[in-house]
């Protein structure tokens, strides 16, 4: 498949309050962002025109700036707004939306105080992470790298800079013919995918690991909230990597990768089965719920 480079598009990207030619959104490569990984981000999905849970999204990345040490110059109206119009001005409907947070070029060593932050928003196609085969199931490989402690790093940011073992980790696992990479915990409990959290079915009930060292993913919420809705019990706890063993079923959950069933983990093989076909289906149907049908949902 040809690589079309994302510098090299048409389209728009909303930049500082302006919306820009897509090839004109160039950075200065003094920028701190760049060298110290301050910048945050986020990933959002549009359906049908509308970006599912906006306002979680936006609220996350201005805390994700927050927990870096920086405000980010735009209310959360304006960052919702500038989600939606950067949507339009590339009509698209069905989309993945990128805002990115980071410090400028005014000043670039490890002190930064008087570096400006600037946020942009971009958007482009993505149907899904793991592309068209994903409903047979992808393969996670184990990583080396671990998620880090809370006190080595502010872990429920989504800041740039904690995708670097993330990187390396999904890497390490497509050279050895694997989809992603399944990362542990710092002290050895099952954590997450690279760019996704996972659950694991055991008798019948829905178990995912506690987020305390990584993202707490909006769709991760999401689906615990669709299980409960249908009376699976959900079980949020540290699970050791043994438990793989016992589970039935495995499936990732975020925004890039949606609801995704998981086939193999490591050596052990898994069926996709009756829960995360369920969830999967709720999950669809609910993405693609306009704000009207939500409203008269909870009427
Ligand atoms: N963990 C990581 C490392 C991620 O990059 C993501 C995607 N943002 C998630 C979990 C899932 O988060 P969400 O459901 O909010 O997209």
């Amino acid at each position: 498949m040809a690589l079309i480079p994302f510098d090299d598009r048409d389209g728009f990207i909303w930049w500082d309050g302006k919306m820009i030619p897509w090839r004109d959104a160039t950075l200065h490569v003094l920028t701190h962002g760049l060298h110290y990984a301050s910048a945050v981000f986020e990933g959002e999905r549009a359906y049908n025109g509308n970006i599912f849970k906006l306002e979680a999204h936006t609220e996350r990345l201005i805390t994700s700036g927050r927990l870096l040490g920086f405000e980010i110059p735009f209310t959360a109206a304006q960052i919702n707004a500038a989600c939606n119009e950067v949507l339009a001005a590339n009509g698209l409907i069905d989309a993945y939306v990128r805002p990115l947070a980071w410090r400028g070029s005014e000043q670039l060593a490890v002190s930064a105080q008087m570096t400006k932050i600037h946020l942009m928003v971009a958007c482009w196609p993505w149907p899904n992470l793991f592309g068209a085969d994903r409903m047979k199931g992808v393969r996670l490989g184990m990583a080396e790298w671990r998620r880090p402690h809370p006190q080595t790093a502010p872990t429920a940011s989504k800041a740039a800079g904690l995708y670097m073992i993330g990187t390396l980790s999904k890497h390490a696992a497509e050279a050895e013919g694997f989809d992603d990479a399944l990362m542990l915990t710092w002290d050895g409990f099952v954590g997450e995918a690279t760019g996704a959290n996972i659950f694991l079915t055991i008798d019948g009930k829905l178990h995912t690991p506690t987020p305390d060292c990584f993202l707490d993913g909006i769709t991760r919420r999401t689906v615990i909230g669709l299980a409960k809705a249908r009376g699976i019990e959900v079980v949020e706890r540290h699970i050791p990597p043994a438990d793989l063993e016992i589970a039935t079923e495995a499936f990732l959950a975020g925004t890039a990768a949606e609801v995704t069933p998981v086939r193999q983990i490591g050596t052990r093989q898994y069926q996709p089965g009756p829960i995360t076909e369920a969830l999967l289906g709720d999950y669809e149907a609910l993405v693609r719920m306009t704000p009207a049908d939500v409203a008269k949902r909870a009427a």
